[in-house]
């Protein structure tokens, strides 16, 4: 009888599965995740994800069930959890789909000499990316550092590999749920949840696993695709596709969600180029994943070495709460920071504003905010809030300079025109007349107490955007990053 087991990480999933698929024929299989409980180790899942990943697995276990499977819980080190495994169960061979993380990628290349020298199989799939980043090089044999030819080479080779389905059955053998239930831990026991609850709104917003990953697709095919290109900038719309937690766990593929914008393609008439342009955000996220491959450093230091002197300022612990909890003063900074910890999302175009006031207005360096978001993101993903982080702040490949600091008032008035969005998630704001939403503190003193704001930090943000605008260009001009003439 060969027995083999799927080590699941990133992929929580059943269909386009390579690791499962090439496992499913096998005749006993056992499917297993691994808390590792060190929390010490850098960039372990955030509070947010912990909260996603709980829920993902507990909708994995009864679908593996249907198909003859069981999920296998365990709690340790990585190593020692497979090794006990391998030995209880008579494991012949270890599947798992690749992670690109560098902590991930260091450790997986030990686990696999380490086994092989011990005479198991194992075999490692790509099962989260449309093009792996050793795949793809510049005409020099270098990594790329620019988008644009990133994903001109890259959008070729993306289509290449359709979705596998999902196995009917895993494996052919009867006992798979008694003995994984017999050695298991209880998903309890791994501790996944907040203690504080902190969560509540969550499960209002997202269906963790697969299901909830294919319903949030058909949603978003059945019509906001086609006003993607306009509206994926307006927080105030549900324009984007909120696929993101879902692709962080692995709870859909992009292989999966290439093949059903192709399908729609061929049932629809043209919709204009709602479809290219969410095809090219997802190769941003290849794009994201060949910076972290190819250049591993970033996701703690700057890529570009000309910000090593960059003089950032020590952070303010009041400012900085401040930031965090959306109490800035400044509406769209307040209201996505606020989305941000209600509904573990926040919109992209908001991202970008927040990160900008957190990088140039307060000159902080990103790694205070990435370090946030990496807590309080259900779509946290190492590659994707490095170069997100990068990015805004100047630092990264491709970046927006960082003599371009976006102004939280005239984004809010352009990309939330009506307010919609600052409303929503701050009530305080309510009475505040549309004219002032972006900026209540120009509202006439004498208007100030029937609007609800007098005395609050809306009255007197504590962030004033034009004096710390120029104090971060003075910053930068003086110490000169990026090269002269930018
Ligand atoms: C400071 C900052 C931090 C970020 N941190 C993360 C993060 O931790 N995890 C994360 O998934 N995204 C991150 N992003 C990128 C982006 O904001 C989110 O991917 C997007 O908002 C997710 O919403 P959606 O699924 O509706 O996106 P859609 O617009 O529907 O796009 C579809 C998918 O494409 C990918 N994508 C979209 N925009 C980007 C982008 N700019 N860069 C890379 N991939 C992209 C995502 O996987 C997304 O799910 C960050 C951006 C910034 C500016």
């Amino acid at each position: 009888m060969r027995t083999a087991l799927v080590w699941l990480r990133r992929d929580l999933r059943l269909a386009d599965n390579p690791a499962l698929h090439a496992a499913a024929s096998a005749d006993r299989v056992i499917t297993l995740y691994i808390d590792d409980p060190d929390r010490a180790a850098n960039w372990a899942p955030g509070a947010a994800s912990r909260w996603w990943l709980h829920h993902a697995l507990a909708a994995l276990d009864p679908d593996l069930r249907a198909r003859g499977g069981a999920l296998l819980l365990r709690r340790g080190d990585p190593l020692n959890c497979l090794r006990e495994i391998i030995s209880e169960f008579g494991i012949d061979a270890v599947y798992w789909n690749r992670c690109y993380e560098p902590a991930a990628r260091a450790r997986d290349r030990l686990i696999k000499a380490t086994l092989r020298e011990e005479g198991v199989e194992v075999q490692s799939f790509n099962g989260n990316l449309l093009v792996e980043p050793a795949d793809i090089k510049t005409l020099q044999g270098e990594p790329y550092r620019v988008f644009t030819p990133f994903w001109r080479n890259a959008a070729q080779s993306a289509r290449s590999s359709r979705p596998l389905p999902a196995p009917q059955r895993l494996g052919n053998s009867a006992d798979v749920a008694a003995l994984s239930a017999s050695s298991t831990l209880p998903l309890g026991a791994l501790e996944l949840l907040p203690r504080i609850a902190w969560d509540s709104e969550f499960s209002d917003h997202w269906q963790p696993g697969e299901r909830g990953a294919q319903q949030a697709l058909r949603l978003f095919l059945d019509a906001p695709v086609e006003r993607y290109k306009a509206d994926r900038d307006r927080p105030d719309r549900a324009g984007t596709s909120s696929l993101s937690p879902y692709l962080a766990w692995g709870n859909i593929s992009p292989r999966q969600i290439l093949a059903a914008i192709d399908a729609r393609a061929g049932r629809h008439p043209p919709d204009g180029e709602g479809a290219d342009w969410f095809v090219r955000e997802l190769g941003w996220r290849e794009f994201s994943y060949h910076l972290l491959y190819h250049f591993p450093h970033t996701a703690e230091r700057n890529m570009n070495p000309r910000f090593a002197e960059f003089p950032w300022a020590e952070p303010d612990p009041v400012l900085l709460q401040a930031w965090q909890s959306g109490r800035t003063g400044i509406p769209l900074v307040d209201a996505g920071m606020r989305q941000l910890w209600r509904t573990g999302w926040m919109h992209n175009r908001v991202r970008m504003v927040v990160a900008s006031v957190l990088c140039k207005n307060l000159r902080y360096h990103w790694s205070h905010g990435a370090r946030w978001f990496w807590d309080t993101l259900l779509d946290a993903d190492l590659a994707n809030n490095t170069q997100g982080w990068q990015w805004s702040a100047g630092t990264g490949a491709d970046a927006a300079p960082y003599f371009r600091v976006f102004n939280p008032v005239t984004q809010g008035e352009r990309f939330d025109p009506d307010g919609a969005y600052v409303r929503r998630y701050l009530p305080e704001l309510e009475r505040v007349p549309a004219r002032w939403l972006q900026q209540p503190w120009k509202l006439p003193a004498a208007e100030r107490a029937a609007a609800g704001i007098a005395g609050t930090v809306y009255a007197a943000p504590l962030i004033d955007l034009a004096q710390s605008r120029a104090q971060a260009l003075t910053a930068y001009h003086a110490s000169r990053p990026e090269p002269a003439g930018d």
